[in-house]
């Protein structure tokens, strides 16, 4: 084989998990860097599982992450059809191949009957493998079973398998991540390829389409390598190449178990929903068992794709650290040009009259409440000030601030002063240094005097720069707030 050609293949059971979106960028990077392909595959042979909104996620949320396939159900190619629901008709003829060859036998057996078995190994504490029961069923006895009504399974013969190909019970692969893994295949025992509604299961569907699509090598996460040794066989029983595996390290979160709902969002839709930036996410998720050799961690997808080699994929678990994910973010955010910032904090400001703010006053605003954000959703509780004629104040800061007879004092002044100024940043800035001054003499810290306007105008005591605040507010709406702040 001499293309790369590797592929991203989810099944649509759920929204992009963030570790599927690492295994499509180790995948994609590998792609790159030996100018390859990268193909996408939908895995939608479990119906029930499969819904069309999860497909339409998968999609979304590589397109986002800037993950383009080369090949797959919306762009086409030489391989298609790319969804495993359209390629029903495609693997009977291997599975009859296999049949011929005699690496695969039907079997009759009802679920009562294989459940019967496990309970019997159970009992016996043996690790159940399938009986072989059917494997040498004669002709007329199969006619018989088929007249009774009973259709067959597949089952692929793996103990012939891997005497034919590996004379010991032990199969052994060079992974690229991993280094030599081993297997006793034994401990496998016969499984079925095809269901006896003549449905292929995981892992034949899987070798099928991986062989016909030119697959050279195959990157996916560590819970495949048991698969891997069943895939081997069957690829060596179809008379075709085996392709080259290489297997990631799981996920795990902070607290070390598998990552799940619990430790927060896991699918990129929610990340993104969350206001976290793709290439934040992108860049955060090639961390996970890659370095960059120069240590410098920040880096776009193609800065990566240069520096990226398999081989140097670290084989164990990474630990998904959301603090680092945030500090990342917030990186990332601060890096963003105004314009697109604004466009990014849109669907976080919906709940406010985003038509109440000229183009100039939202750049403003954004200008200086933008520094503290580490997801794009934190702008939605840092402005509602900016908003509307009044404030809501907050209960500590009515007690603490504006009940104060110094605060009463300087809202009076500012009141009586303010109504004369112009209110534009650079004489307003002028305006407060001058009435600062004037308090400071009465014996007011500066500082006080700040707090007094800004708690009355923003009904906060933390916020946005107060000068910027007042200009982007107006004289109108800053004297209301001041007027209804005092007593
Ligand atoms: N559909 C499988 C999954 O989502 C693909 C595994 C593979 O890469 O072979 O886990």
């Amino acid at each position: 084989m001499s293309e790369v050609r590797v592929r991203i293949a989810p099944s649509p059971s759920g929204n992009l998990h963030v570790g599927t979106a690492r295994t499509a960028l180790f995948n994609y990077l590998f792609a790159k860097k030996n100018n390859g392909k990268f193909v996408l595959r939908i895995e939608d042979t479990d119906a029930e599982r499969t819904s069309q909104a999860y497909i339409d996620n998968i999609f979304d949320s590589l397109k986002a992450l800037g993950l383009n396939w080369d090949e797959g159900p919306d762009v086409g190619g030489e391989y298609g059809p790319y969804t495993q629901s359209e390629r029903f008709d495609i693997y009977p003829k291997y599975a009859q191949m296999l049949l011929d060859n005699g690496f695969a036998y039907e079997c009759f057996c009802t679920p009562e009957e294989l459940e019967h078995e496990k309970e019997v190994a159970t009992a016996n504490k043996q690790a159940y493998v399938y009986s072989k029961k059917c494997e040498h069923l004669t002709p007329e006895e199969k006619a018989k079973l088929i007249a009774e009504g009973r259709k067959p399974a597949i089952r692929f013969n793996i103990s012939k398998a891997q005497k034919a190909f590996h004379p010991t019970s032990e199969l052994s692969f060079n992974d690229l991540v991993k280094g030599e893994l081993k297997q006793n295949t034994d401990l496998f025992g016969d499984f079925v390829i095809m269901k006896s509604n003549g449905t292929p299961t995981y892992n034949f569907a899987v070798v099928v389409d991986d062989m016909l699509m030119k697959i050279s090598h195959i990157i996916r996460g560590e819970d495949h390598i048991s698969n891997t040794f069943k895939q081997i066989l069957i690829y060596e029983a179809l008379g075709a190449e085996v392709p080259k595996f290489g297997h990631l390290g799981m996920i795990l979160a902070p607290d070390r178990s598998k990552l799940s709902k619990r430790h927060g969002a896991t699918a990129v839709s929610e990340f993104v929903e969350k206001g976290y930036l793709t290439e934040a996410l992108i860049n955060f998720v090639a961390l996970l068992g890659w370095s960059p050799s120069d240590g410098e961690e920040i880096k776009t997808v193609d800065e990566i794709a240069k520096d990226f080699r398999i081989g140097d994929v670290s084989s164990s678990n990474s630990i998904f650290e959301y603090d680092k994910l945030n500090w990342m973010n917030s990186h990332y955010i601060k890096m963003l040009d105004i314009e697109t910032l604004k466009e990014k904090l849109k669907p976080f400001l919906t709940k406010y009259d985003l038509s109440e703010l000229t183009d100039a006053q939202y750049t403003r605003m954004v200008e200086v409440t933008r520094e503290p954000l580490v997801i794009l959703s934190d702008i939605t509780d840092a402005v509602p000030y900016f908003f509307g004629e009044t404030v809501e104040i907050e209960p500590e800061v009515q007690r603490d601030v504006l009940d104060t007879e110094v605060s009463q004092e300087v809202l009076k002044e500012f009141a009586k002063q303010a109504k004369d100024w112009e209110f534009e940043e650079e004489n307003l800035h002028e305006k407060l240094e001058v009435f600062r001054g004037e308090f400071k003499e009465k014996g007011i810290k500066p500082k006080q005097t700040m707090w007094a306007i800004r708690a009355a105008v923003t009904g906060r005591t933390r916020g946005a720069d107060m000068t910027a605040t007042l200009a982007i507010l107006g004289k109108d709406k800053v004297l209301k707030r001041v007027e209804k702040a005092i007593k």
